[in-house]
């Protein structure tokens, strides 16, 4: 079998649904399965809901969003007299219902019960789409087949249950359709964690041995920096597993980081390729070269803080306040993005995503000398030579600066 990710952008609008029709068409539909994402950037507009419905103010203001979006994409693409549009209407029905029958207050539970609709509503309308233009499919609700533990948010698979589920679930010689992202606790809804739909693919390829992965993307491949932020990219034809992995662990958000390796484990090549030109083969991970064309491969990750932290006393640090901080960080889900220390001080340079720095600074502080600065962009450069360190020291201050073999960091304030 073959997997296939379609992302947010693929599935944008009226015109883009059409376009992954032509896609598969183009492609074959035999022996395939799709995972789809929430459209365009519902799970943020999902993400709305969920702060409305908790502070008790704008609920009904950000669900007309999401409704009027997914409604008159439908109306783009069906007949007013559809039925794809009674099962929207349904789906909205039974988001309706999990506020009116919710008693719980844990901001995790709420959030993956809500934004979970952005991927049944999009995979609803695409496969009733596929139908009605005659491409069969058989649409499965993911939540049946990926087990997780509940920790909300960030499950965690139950690979076990998750393989028999999908082998004994899947369609082998039809085209398949499932939600990226979601999955269940056997009671919940639970979700793989922000930009999980690839991640999705990667399990389903890991639990199917499939043939291959392709991730279809609005870019035509795997390019050596993000096109958004540098100017002049190139793609990558080839990329090997491990600096795939390397790449998406410094924060290279094409490939999300998870998804690399249940690929690697059975050697299923991963493409990335444009479902623009999609006749362009993109690029490809797979065993093999580490990366070709041999060129310096660009990461940047913005709003990060520099903490420096020594002991009031002047006292070295050591391996009990390295731990100790560690903890902390860990406690406040400071995500550590690079690490250095001398004999009297200890710099991490973090990524505050859950809005908990305030809390870790108020403890430290009681503890330790702080010194931080915020608003940060770390660049980090894979295959670094001279003229790629200049063109980005050229970018602002530099902090802070780490080398290793491959690689290159430098904390910068732009
Ligand atoms: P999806 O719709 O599949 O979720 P994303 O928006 O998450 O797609 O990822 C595609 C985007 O990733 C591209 O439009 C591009 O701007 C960005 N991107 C960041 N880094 C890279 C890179 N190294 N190569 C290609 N695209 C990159
Ligand atoms: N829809 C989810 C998100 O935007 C998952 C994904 O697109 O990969 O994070
Ligand atoms: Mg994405």
């Amino acid at each position: 079998m073959r997997v296939f990710k379609f992302g947010g952008a693929s599935v944008k609008d009226a015109k883009s649904i059409q376009n992954v029709a032509d896609v598969l068409r183009n492609e074959g539909t035999n022996n395939v399965l799709v995972v789809i994402s929430a459209m365009g950037k519902m799970t943020n507009a999902f993400e709305k809901v969920v702060h409305a419905y908790i502070k008790d103010n704008g609920l009904e203001d950000a669900l007309e969003y999401v409704l009027k979006f997914h409604t008159s994409i439908a109306y783009e693409l069906f007949a007013r007299d559809h039925s794809i549009h009674e099962k929207v209407t349904m789906l909205f029905g039974k988001l309706s219902a999990f506020f009116a029958q919710n008693k719980s207050k844990d901001y995790d539970f709420i959030y993956d019960q809500i934004v979970c609709f952005g991927e049944l509503i999009s995979t609803t309308i695409v496969s009733a789409y596929f139908s009605e233009i005659g491409i069969g499919n058989n649409w499965l609700d993911v939540r049946d087949l990926i087990r997780t533990n509940n920790t909300f948010r960030a499950a965690k698979v139950d690979w076990e249950t998750t393989k028999k589920n999908i082998n004994q679930s899947i369609k082998k010689d039809e085209l398949n359709i499932v939600q990226g992202f979601i999955s269940s606790d056997g009671t919940n809804t639970t979700t793989l964690g922000r930009e999980g739909s690839d991640f999705t693919a990667g399990i389903f390829a890991y639990c199917l041995g499939a043939e291959s992965v392709t991730i279809w993307k609005d870019v035509d491949g795997v390019l050596n920096a993000d096109p958004r932020a540098f100017d002049d990219t190139t793609l990558l034809e080839q990329i090997s597993y491990e600096e795939a992995i390397e790449m998406a662990f410094y924060g290279a958000s094409v490939i999300h980081p998870k998804t690399i390796k249940p690929l690697q484990n059975l050697e299923i090549p991963l493409h990335v390729r444009s479902f623009v030109n999609y006749e362009k083969p993109g690029t490809t991970v797979s065993k093999g070269k580490s990366i070709y064309p041999e060129i310096p491969c660009f990461i940047v990750k913005k709003n990060q803080i520099l903490v420096s932290i020594s002991s009031l006393d002047f006292s070295f640090m050591v391996e009990n306040n390295i731990s100790h901080i560690f903890k902390r960080l860990a406690e406040y889900q400071l995500k550590v993005n690079l690490i250095q220390n001398s004999a009297i001080s200890f710099s991490v340079c973090v990524e505050d995503n859950f809005n908990k720095f305030r809390h870790f600074l108020e403890e430290m502080q009681s503890l330790y000398k702080i010194d931080y600065t915020e608003g940060l962009s770390l660049f980090t450069i894979r295959h670094f030579n001279e003229e790629s360190r200049k063109a980005i020291l050229k970018r602002g201050v530099s902090l802070l600066t780490q080398i290793n073999k491959e690689t290159l960091q430098i904390t910068i304030r732009e």
